[in-house]
């Protein structure tokens, strides 16, 4: 391929392989850090893409580069046809894997098997069961640790995502990282990002800096093993010696890892986003409708996105209402 025809390369050199699939909007959670409190407004099944249409416009990416395709959504286990997707999608050379928050994914672990799906992203923000209901306003903590314990045991390669908000959930820093002394899993700290209607604000995040800190006061430094992060992770990886599993930093607002950003996100309405934290989206799907070609609009896209956050480089432009709260809430993007 010419440089020139590198449609994922944008103007600062970073190649987009990477690729996350929002299925929908819909979820069976209402996590108040994810979506305003009086939901989203859906839009209407026939603006969604089918299944073939998804298996069309990803085939269109890994034919330029994509080699990884996560699915996420709003809940991508509760789209009906995840099984044809699933099916669809193991016929591309990717790597396959899923962002769930695990409250039916025991339904479905034959299918993931089958279709080559074995890395989870398992969404849980606390490790207690009153508390896990507050955060998601439904009472499904049993399930959703069972089916956590029941993955690893089933063999997959799982990462727990813990969205960590001060006064809510950031007591539990130290019981998330005894979860890793049996658990061989990767017990992943997210700072709270601000999305539309998240009443985000900057007090309420736990920073890179605070974890470390809870860390420090936790662990003997001598304990603590600073690991080898992978190319292009988001995260900064560490261990405790002896420990089956890992935990990590994802510090999006006070440590950003643009540089190395190599992720495209289509939401399920079938619009390409640069950027997590761009409000502006590149419509696919209604080109791909007309029968037209998609390329142009995906490489104007990757040639638009930004050197960092979608233009606010610095936490200053972050804290402005104004500008994050033009982005969706992180339920239509798809995290
Ligand atoms: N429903 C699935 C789940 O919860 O895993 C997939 C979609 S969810 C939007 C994807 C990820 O985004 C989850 O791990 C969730 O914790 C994260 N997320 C949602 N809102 C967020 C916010 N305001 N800041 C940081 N992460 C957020
Ligand atoms: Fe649903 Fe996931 Fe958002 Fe929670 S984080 S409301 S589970 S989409």
């Amino acid at each position: 391929m010419k440089k020139e025809d590198n449609i994922l390369r944008d103007t600062h050199g970073r190649d987009h392989a990477y690729l996350r699939i929002s299925l929908t909007e819909r979820c069976n959670l209402r996590c108040f850090y994810c979506m305003p409190a009086e939901g989203i407004p859906l839009v209407p099944r026939s603006h969604l893409m089918t299944y073939e249409e998804i298996y069309e416009i990803a085939k269109t990416f890994v034919a330029h580069g994509v080699n990884k395709i996560r699915l996420t959504g709003g809940e991508p286990l509760v789209r009906k046809d995840i099984g044809l997707i699933l099916e669809k999608l193991a016929t591309l050379p990717v790597e396959l894997s899923m962002t769930t928050n695990a409250v039916i994914v025991h339904k479905f672990i034959d299918l993931l098997k089958a279709n080559r799906l074995n890395h989870i992203n398992l969404s849980l923000d606390s490790l207690q069961k009153e508390k896990f209901k507050k955060i998601t306003l439904r009472d499904n903590f049993d399930i959703v640790y069972e089916n956590l314990l029941r993955l690893v045991d089933e063999g997959f390669k799982v990462k727990v995502n813990a969205v960590l908000m001060k006064g809510v959930n950031d007591d539990e820093i130290v019981d998330f990282i005894h979860l890793t002394k049996d658990l061989p899993v990767s017990v992943r700290f997210i700072e709270f990002m601000p999305f539309d209607g998240n009443r985000w604000d900057m007090s309420k995040l736990v920073s890179y800096a605070s974890i470390m800190e809870r860390l420090n006061a936790a662990f003997d430094p001598a304990e603590v093993e600073r690991l080898q992060d992978a190319p292009n992770d988001t995260a900064k990886n560490y261990k405790i010696k002896g420990y089956k599993g890992s935990f990590a930093v994802i510090s999006s607002v006070t440590n950003p890892f643009c540089d190395s950003c190599n992720r495209l996100r289509l939401t399920a309405d079938g619009k390409l986003k640069n950027c997590l934290f761009s409000a502006t989206e590149s419509d696919l799907l209604t080109t791909f409708r007309k029968g037209g070609a998609i390329e142009p609009i995906i490489q104007k896209a990757v040639q638009s996105k930004f050197k960092v956050r979608a233009g606010m480089d610095d936490l200053e432009k972050l804290k402005e209402p104004e500008l994050h709260g033009r982005n969706r809430s992180m339920i239509a993007i798809g995290g």
